[in-house]
């Protein structure tokens, strides 16, 4: 697989097992649209819009926002990316088996598909401290850690400047919700991506460097 015929890629693992940080990594080098909707939706509680009020209470209990609000949402901004010649990373879609469908359909529709899904794979114990300790950006998405990735000047952004937030779902009893959901929504739709082999297993509990280089090594198609 060449990185041309990569045109949608998608990032698979448990909350907290990098899956931003390497997408940081990711659309910087091969110039790839970002697509979180988790980011999406943040974005609206903070602009305190309808779709905003209705998603932050479920996120906040690290349950999954409904498929209705989120398959068209993130499906329909997949076909503007890939229509405007662009290439999409996609970071917490599909995370249902009805999102999954809803997309390969939607992917069809217009010729195209998913070419490779990166699986990061850790232990659920490494994951809480990581979470527990991250520090967002809530302007460019810049991701460090309180104790493994500290700001130069504490509490600000080193790329943007802007004040850094710690997220609202990022309390221990959120976690586990979110890898309760984690386990039985998503991780199924690997199963179905495997069968079309496309999965990368990525071991995740590594540097973000160490990580980033296998990504990309299959991204160029040398591996
Ligand atoms: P993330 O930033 O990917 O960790 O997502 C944060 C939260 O946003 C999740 O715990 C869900 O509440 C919601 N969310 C993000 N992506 C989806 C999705 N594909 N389907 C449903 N809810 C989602």
């Amino acid at each position: 697989m060449s990185s041309d015929a990569a045109k949608v890629v998608a990032l698979f693992g448990p909350p907290g097992s990098g899956k931003g940080t390497q997408a940081e990594r990711i659309v910087e080098e091969f110039g790839y649209t970002h697509l979180s909707p988790g980011n999406m939706l943040r974005e609206e509680i903070r602009q305190g819009t309808d779709l905003g009020r209705e998603a932050e209470s479920i996120m906040k209990a690290g349950k999954l926002v409904p498929d209705s609000v989120i398959n068209p949402m993130v499906a329909g901004r997949i076909r503007q990316e890939l229509a405007a010649g662009r290439r999409v990373l996609l970071d917490g879609y599909p995370r249902t088996i009805p999102q999954a469908e809803y997309m390969e359909t939607a992917l069809r529709e217009i010729g195209s598909e998913v070419s490779v899904v990166f699986r990061l794979e850790i232990a659920i114990e490494a994951l809480l401290s990581r979470l527990l300790g991250r520090l967002n950006c809530p302007k460019c998405g810049a991701i460090y850690h309180e104790q493994s990735k500290p700001p130069a000047a504490a509490g600000i952004c080193d790329a943007c400047g802007t004040e850094l937030v710690k997220r609202s779902d990022d309390n221990e009893a959120s976690v586990r919700q979110r890898m309760d959901a984690y386990r039985q929504q998503t991780e199924p739709i690997l199963d179905r991506f495997a069968a079309q082999g496309k999965v990368a297993l990525v071991e995740a509990d590594r540097s973000p460097e160490a990580v980033y280089a296998d990504i990309c090594r299959r991204l160029r198609g040398a591996a």
